[in-house]
């Protein structure tokens, strides 16, 4: 799994969500019920498009280049980090495992 695109406009990363279907890309919006609920965004908890296979980092990038805005967070190349417990690798942008929730080392 992997950090693609954050955005303060769920309704955007739907869009981008729509045109990662359509190319077989595989991925999922993060922190959108989240955003609904509070209506506060702050740091990690503003939604998030995650790729699923991080092996398609670089052709979502590409495919959704075009239609982004300026004020988007768009992950680079950050260092994912692995879990010293159950060794899942996890987004640089995880502060705590997304799987057993152990936090991420120094
Ligand atoms: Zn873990």
């Amino acid at each position: 799994m992997r950090d693609l695109i954050t955005s303060l406009d769920s309704a955007r990363l739907g869009f981008y969500k729509s045109i990662l279907d359509e190319a077989g890309i595989v991925s999922f919006i993060r922190n959108e019920t989240t955003a609904q609920l509070t209506n506060i965004f702050i740091g990690p908890l503003q939604p998030t498009l995650c790729l699923v296979d991080e092996a398609d980092f670089e052709q979502a990038s590409a495919l959704l280049r075009p239609h982004q805005m300026s004020d988007e967070t768009h992950f680079t190349a950050e260092e994912d980090w692995l879990c010293p417990a159950c060794k899942e690798s996890n987004p640089a942008s995880f502060e705590v495992c997304w799987k057993c929730q152990t936090a991420k080392p120094e």
